[in-house]
C-alpha cells in the first residue's frame, strides 16, 4: 500500500497505477507497456518517448509529474562528476544525487533521506539531522535523473549519498527492486552503505537480490568508533561484523568497509594494525576490502585529511591475506562532492 501522503510523481508510480490512469483515459493495452518500456527500459526522459502521441505525452506529464526540481547542478572541470542539490516536489526538502563517471562505468550516488539522524560527527549530513525519509520514486528518479544527463549508460548505483539507507528500509528495497528489475541494474552493481543498523544487515542476509554491502567503521576499536559514530553505543564493531559476516555468506560478495581518515585522530599505524588484525580475523566469505576516504572538511567538525603520504603507510600497514586496502580518489573537490556538503554550503550561503 502507498501511504495516504504520498504524493503519485512520475517515478513512484507503480505500473498498476499507471494502468489504471491509462484506463480511465481510455487508452489502449499497449499503452502502459510503452511508457514504462519508455521510461525504464530505454531510460528516456518521458517527453522524449515518441512512440506516445505528443498530447498523452503532455497529460502523463501533469498527471504524473516529477518529485525533484533541480536547485543546483555541478559539473566538475573534467566533466566526469555532475553534482545535484535538488528540491523535492512534496514539501521543499533538499537532497544530493552525485554521477561519477569512467571509461568503464558510470555510477550514481543517490540519498536515500532527506538528512540522517545518526549524528557522526564528521559527517555534514549527519551535522544538520534528520528532515524525513525519501519515497521510493524520490530514490528512483535520482538514478534516472542522471541517466538523463549522461551520454553512457549508468551501471552502478551507491546508497551513499545522503541519509541512511537501512534506516528507511522498505522505501530503499522498492527502489532496489525497480533498479533491478526494471532499469535492469545487476544486484552486485548496487551497493548499500550503512553506519551498522544491525537489524537492517540482517534482514539485507534475507533478500533474494545479492546487493553489494558497504559498512562505514571508521575506527578498529569502540572507544574511538563511538567518538565518531554515536550508533556505536547501541551496535557496537563486533554485533555489526558479525551481521556483515551473515550478509556475505548469504549472498557470497565481498564486503566493503569504508574508513574517513581523520588526521590526529584515527589515522595512526597502531590504527592500522588493528583494523587489519581485526578484519584479518573477520570471518567474511570474500575477505574484506578496506576503502579509506581521506576525510573530506566540514563546518561543524575540526578535523582535516592526513598526508596522501600518511594514507598510503596507513593502507600497507593494514592491509594483509584476506584484507586489500585502497584508497578512494577524491572526486569533484572543487564542486564540493561529498555526502551533505553541497547542501550544507547553500544553507550558509543563504544565512
Ligand atoms: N549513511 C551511510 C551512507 C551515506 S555516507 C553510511 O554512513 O555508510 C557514505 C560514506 O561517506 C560513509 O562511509 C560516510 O562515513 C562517509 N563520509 C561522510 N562524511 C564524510 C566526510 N566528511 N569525509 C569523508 N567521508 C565521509
Ligand atoms: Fe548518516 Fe552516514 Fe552521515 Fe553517519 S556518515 S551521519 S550514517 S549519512
Amino acid at each position: 500500500m502507498r501511504p495516504a501522503d504520498t504524493p503519485i510523481t512520475r517515478y513512484g508510480a507503480r505500473r498498476a497505477d499507471l494502468e489504471a490512469i491509462l484506463g480511465d483515459w481510455r487508452e489502449p493495452r499497449f499503452r502502459a507497456e510503452q511508457v514504462w518500456a519508455g521510461l525504464y527500459g530505454a531510460r528516456l526522459p518521458l517527453d522524449a518517448i515518441t512512440t506516445l502521441p505528443r498530447p498523452l505525452r503532455d497529460a502523463l506529464a501533469e498527471t504524473l509529474p516529477e518529485a525533484l526540481h533541480a536547485a543546483t547542478v555541478l559539473t566538475a572541470a573534467d566533466e566526469m562528476t555532475t553534482k545535484w542539490l535538488w528540491r523535492t516536489r512534496r514539501d521543499g526538502t533538499e537532497v544530493e544525487t552525485v554521477l561519477m563517471r569512467s571509461e568503464r562505468r558510470a555510477t550514481a550516488c543517490v540519498s536515500s533521506q532527506a538528512g540522517c539522524a545518526m549524528g557522526c560527527t564528521f559527517c555534514a549530513t549527519g551535522q544538520a539531522g534528520l528532515d524525513r525519509h525519501l519515497d521510493t520514486g524520490e530514490i528512483v528518479e535520482q538514478v534516472l535523473r542522471a541517466q538523463h544527463a549522461c551520454p553512457q549508460r549508468v551501471s552502478n548505483v551507491v546508497f551513499m549519498g545522503m541519509g541512511e539507507p537501512l534506516a528507511n528500509y522498505g522505501p530503499v528495497w522498492a527502489a532496489i527492486e525497480r533498479l533491478h528489475g526494471d532499469l535492469g541494474l545487476s544486484a552486485r552493481q548496487i551497493t548499500v552503505s550503512t553506519v551498522g543498523v544491525v537489524p537492517g544487515m540482517r534482514r539485507l542476509a534475507t533478500e533474494a537480490l545479492p546487493v553489494t554491502l558497504a559498512v562505514s567503521l571508521h575506527a578498529p576499536d569502540d572507544a574511538l568508533r563511538s567518538t565518531l559514530v554515536p550508533l556505536n553505543h547501541r551496535y557496537p564493531i563486533a554485533e555489526v561484523l558479525d551481521a556483515a559476516a551473515e550478509v556475505a555468506a548469504a549472498n557470497g560478495r565481498r564486503v566493503t568497509f569504508e574508513y574517513a581518515v581523520i588526521h590526529g585522530v584515527n589515522d595512526g599505524l597502531d590504527h592500522a594494525g588493528a583494523l587489519g588484525a581485526l578484519l584479518g580475523a573477520w570471518p567474511g566469505v570474500g575477505g574484506a576490502h578496506v576503502n579509506l576516504i581521506p576525510l573530506n572538511p566540514t563546518t561543524g567538525f575540526s578535523g582535516r585529511a592526513p598526508s596522501p603520504a600518511r594514507v598510503r603507510a596507513f593502507a600497507e600497514r593494514a592491509a594483509r591475506p584476506g584484507v586489500t586496502v585502497t584508497v578512494r580518489r577524491n572526486r569533484g573537490v572543487d564542486i564540493d562532492a561529498a555526502c551533505g556538503q553541497l547542501r550544507a554550503r547553500a544553507r550558509a550561503e543563504t544565512g
